[in-house]
């Protein structure tokens, strides 16, 4: 997907080789194949086009140093600014309090699960926490089982409670059992519906104002392409989260979403799902991110 839209971009730019410097109509040129591309990789319409603008603008505020081409000068500045709308700099996860409460929100299937246990395993090896994992979803036994096999594999362990179908209470209940035994971070992986409704909505804010949670994440799969932004902005608008994990940036997936979300719905990337196993987590760097889709 991104060596697409790398692809893309560099044929873009060559449209200005063999120009000594550059102009509004060179510039425009090649702005233009950008956009394509960056739409092409599903990225919105408002987004590119405001990328675009502002590549066009400090393109052409700036003088061209003789040892740096038009091309060179404009590639960089597509970096700076892809690194600018992707966030700037990394953001970090707040995991601290006692317990600290993270809170995963997002569409079923979208990876919340799988994420909750590699976030566990990730504060557990990497950060020297406690984790404890509750399974919140009341509606499916089989995702409350999922996260129990993931806990025994990473042996963390996993609170649930299948006879019971209110989640608030399931998650007020673990807090209590991490209080008394020492655990410092609770993550709480909840239920999620095939497509928004109005009852997850209401069922995902209520955990959250009962939990008052240290972060609360939406997870969305980055294979989603446009539908991604457009979840993101669903929830946000709702429980107005603290973060987003793209999951699935190992697939065939167009890439769009990490370049969308952000300027949508004004909240960082803080992590990336690269695969099906519990280790196959990043944290997303703005930076390397940029360096992947320039090339
Ligand atoms: P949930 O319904 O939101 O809890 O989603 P799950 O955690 O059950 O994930 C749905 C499917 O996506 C499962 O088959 C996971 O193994 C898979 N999955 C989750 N994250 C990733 C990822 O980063 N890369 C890949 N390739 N698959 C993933």
């Amino acid at each position: 997907m991104f060596e697409n839209l790398t692809d893309k971009i560099e044929r873009a730019f060559k449209v200005l080789k063999g120009h000594g410097q550059i102009t509004e109509i060179n510039v425009a040129e090649t702005l233009k194949e950008v956009r394509r591309a960056l739409l092409d990789a599903d990225v919105n319409f408002k987004t590119a086009k405001e990328f675009t603008q502002s590549v066009k603008e400090k393109a052409l505020g700036r003088n061209v140093l003789t040892s740096i081409s038009p091309g060179q000068l404009l590639t960089k500045i597509c970096h700076e600014e892809l690194v600018e709308l992707m966030g700037g700099a990394e953001a970090e996860l707040q995991f601290q309090g006692s317990p600290g409460i993270i809170l995963m929100s997002g569409l079923q299937g979208s990876g919340k699960t799988t994420f909750s246990g590699k976030l566990a395993n990730f504060l557990k090896n990497k950060k020297g926490k406690k984790p404890l994992l509750v399974a919140c979803d009341v509606y499916r036994p089989a995702a409350i089982d999922q996260l129990h096999v993931l806990g025994d594999q990473l042996g963390i362990e996993v609170f649930s409670n299948k006879e019971e179908k209110n989640p608030v209470k399931i998650a007020e209940a673990a807090i209590q059992h991490a209080k008394s035994n020492s655990f410092n971070v609770v993550i709480v992986d909840t239920a999620g519906r095939l497509a928004v409704d109005a009852e997850m909505m209401d069922e995902i804010e209520a955990i959250k104002k009962a939990l008052n949670p240290t972060e609360t994440l939406f997870v969305v799969d980055s294979m989603t392409g446009q539908d991604a932004v457009n979840t993101a902005k669903a929830f946000n608008d709702r429980i107005d989260f603290d973060g987003v994990v793209l999951t699935k940036l190992d697939g065939d997936t167009r890439g769009g979403a990490a370049l969308s979300i952000k300027a949508v719905v004004d909240k960082p990337i803080k992590f990336v799902g690269t695969g099906e196993k519990m280790d196959a987590l990043d944290v997303f760097y703005p930076q390397r991110m940029a360096d992947r889709i320039l090339g």
